[in-house]
This record gives structure tokens, C-alpha cells and sequence, in this order.
């Protein structure tokens, strides 16, 4: 972890819309009930690698109350990131997926005996970037756990993760905080940023707005805001538009289309119904209803993509081909249609 992304989990260790799972998890500790695999839900951008390791890191402390108590010997060795007993396993830098020899090797340690007599904890973040190979050598593990041993599976895509392996785990699902109250979180850490946009973009998750924000929103925000502008005009390089959103931060940009689209049907509508022409100026009813239905397409297709990039299914420079296309197409015939009016 680089200094800002440590910055950011120390932060998302305390967010409030945290506190619900950190109370359930700190109760069951305490009362003796702690399952033996948690597996932690939620959409990506709400901190839940934080979450992991605070969990781990209460569940290793020598004298653990509502958290960590950040002095023990072993809250320490947490600290220095050195603790014998706790494992992590993530996606290696280069690679799409979890690997399976690291999966097998941390199955192997948990089968030794703990180092300082107290639980051995395991991290799997993202679990659902485990492949069939990798579920299939964690399931016994889960299955016929060792004495002492907690597992804790983070997963933002639970249809990815086999059913036999989520069933075998306590389930605690994250919720986004109120936008508001996103906002406020966000605002008492840097009050300078707008933090409207990076929140709209990170789809409501504070983490993530801090992540795009440390990414270059704003700039991207800027950029994006000149694209409906661009594609309206005949000689725009579509191509090469779609190729620039392909190449940095697509997920985001197809939420920018998503939230802009969004955002014009909204205004639209409600133009039609107060029987005013301020968005689309100039344009005969029948042309913006039209208009509006189109946007409509446009809103599934950017949502499609959406999904199909967290599946990892899509051909992502098509997808924005596509999509830079009908969006040129739709606000071209605005054009048109306007200019004969
Ligand atoms: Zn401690």
C-alpha cells in the first residue's frame, strides 16, 4: 500500500456506516459466538478491505473489547504488519485473478498451529476474483475448519462467488451511507473539494470518492463534461474518443454517461410536463419525446456496459464504441432537428 491508500484505510476503519458490522463482529467476539468465515458484501468503494482488517486485527488482540486495543503485543505486530498468525490474499499486481497456489498455501497454514496461542486469521479480498480451482481447495477448509481459525472473504460481485462457498459463511452486508451523509464524512476530511462529483462517479461509496478523487476526477469530470458537445458535431473522432475512455477509469466514465443521460431525461421530462422548452430549446414536442426515448436506450445501453465491465465480460473498447456512437447519432438528430425548426 502507497502512503494515500493507507490514508484511506485507516479512514474507512472508522467511517459510520461501518459501525453496524464492527458492533455485530465485536459483540460476537466478546460472547464467544464468532463464526468461523465472514464474508463481507457490499458494493466496491466502502472500505470493506478496512473493515477486514480491522476484524482480523480485533480478533487477534489479547485484550479485545469494542476494538482493537491498539497496545497489546499483538494489536502491535498487526500494526507493524508482521503478525504471525493473520494471512492476506489478494490479486497479485499483474493479474485478473486470486491465484490458486496462493489460496492452497494459506490453506496450508492454517492447518499449523497458531504462533501466539490465539486465533489464526485468514483475509481473502476480493474472494470473488477466485477461480473455480481456488473455491474448490478453499471449500474443505471451510467445511472442516481448524480450531481457532477465522476466515474473512470480502466480495463487491456475490454472483461470482460459488454458492457452496458463500453458504458456508456468515454473511454481513454493507450498505452505502445517505448521500448526504457521504458528503459530510467526506467534507470534514478535505472541506476545499467539491465532493459532488467523485461521489456521483464512485456510485455513492465514500471510499471510492476518495479513491477518484486521489485518481483525478475533477479532470476527468471536465473532460467528460465536454464530450456530449463534441460528439454533436459531424467531424467528431469517435473512435478515438471511445479508445481514450477505454484506456483510463472506464468504469467511472460510464457512470459519468449514466448520471449525464440521466440528468437530461430528468430535466426533460420535467419540461415536457411544465410545458416549457429550456433543455432541448427549439425542438417540436413530437422531436423531444422522441428525443427522450432515445436517451432512454441509451440510459440501458450505459447500464449494460456497466455490468458487463464488473463482469469482466466486455470488449471494452467496442462497448464504448457503441455506445459514443448512438449517443453521437441521438444528439446529432437533436441538432438537426433544431436547426430545421
Ligand atoms: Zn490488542
Amino acid at each position: 500500500m502507497n502512503a494515500a491508500e493507507l490514508l484511506r484505510h485507516r479512514l474507512a476503519t472508522a467511517a459510520p456506516w461501518l459501525a453496524a458490522a464492527r458492533e455485530r463482529v465485536a459483540q460476537a467476539i466478546a460472547c464467544g459466538r464468532l463464526a468461523h468465515a465472514l464474508l463481507l458484501q457490499g458494493q466496491s468503494g466502502l472500505g470493506k478491505a478496512a473493515l477486514a482488517d480491522w476484524i482480523a486485527r480485533l480478533a487477534l488482540c489479547e485484550t479485545p473489547g469494542a476494538g482493537p486495543c491498539g497496545t497489546c503485543t499483538s494489536c502491535r505486530l498487526h500494526e507493524a504488519g508482521t503478525h504471525p498468525d493473520l494471512r492476506r490474499v489478494g490479486i497479485a499486481e499483474d493479474k485478473k485473478l486470486v491465484a490458486v497456489d496462493d489460496i492452497r498455501e494459506l490453506i496450508a497454514a492454517l492447518t499449523l498451529k497458531s504462533y501466539r496461542g490465539g486465533r489464526k486469521v485468514a483475509i481473502i479480498d476480493p474472494a470473488d476474483a477466485m477461480n473455480a480451482s481456488g473455491a474448490n481447495a478453499l471449500l474443505k477448509t471451510l467445511e472442516e475448519p481448524s480450531a481457532g481459525t477465522l476466515l474473512v472473504l470480502t466480495v463487491s460481485r456475490p454472483e461470482r462467488l460459488p454458492a457452496t462457498i458463500a453458504s458456508r459463511c456468515q454473511r454481513i452486508k454493507l450498505a452505502r451511507p445517505e448521500r448526504a451523509a457521504a458528503l459530510a464524512w467526506l467534507g470534514v476530511l478535505d472541506p476545499v473539494t467539491d465532493w459532488q462529483g467523485p461521489l456521483a462517479l464512485a456510485n455513492g461509496a465514500p471510499v471510492g470518492a476518495l479513491a477518484l478523487a486521489a485518481a483525478g476526477a475533477a479532470e476527468l469530470e471536465r473532460e467528460m463534461a465536454e464530450l456530449p458537445g463534441i460528439l454533436s458535431r459531424p467531424d467528431a473522432d469517435v473512435v478515438a474518443l471511445a479508445e481514450r475512455c477505454q484506456q483510463q477509469l472506464p468504469a467511472e466514465r460510464l457512470r459519468w454517461i449514466e448520471n449525464w443521460v440521466t440528468e437530461r431525461i430528468r430535466r426533460g421530462l420535467t419540461a415536457v410536463v411544465a410545458g416549457h422548452t429550456t433543455v432541448t430549446p427549439g425542438l417540436p414536442a413530437t422531436a423531444r419525446r422522441r428525443h427522450i426515448q432515445g436517451l432512454y436506450r441509451i440510459l440501458d445501453e450505459a447500464r449494460d456496459g456497466q455490468g458487463a465491465l464488473l463482469r469482466g465480460s466486455a470488449n471494452v473498447a467496442l462497448l464504448f464504441e457503441h455506445l459514443l456512437w448512438t449517443l453521437a447519432r441521438e444528439l446529432r438528430s437533436v441538432r438537426a432537428e433544431r436547426a430545421r425548426g
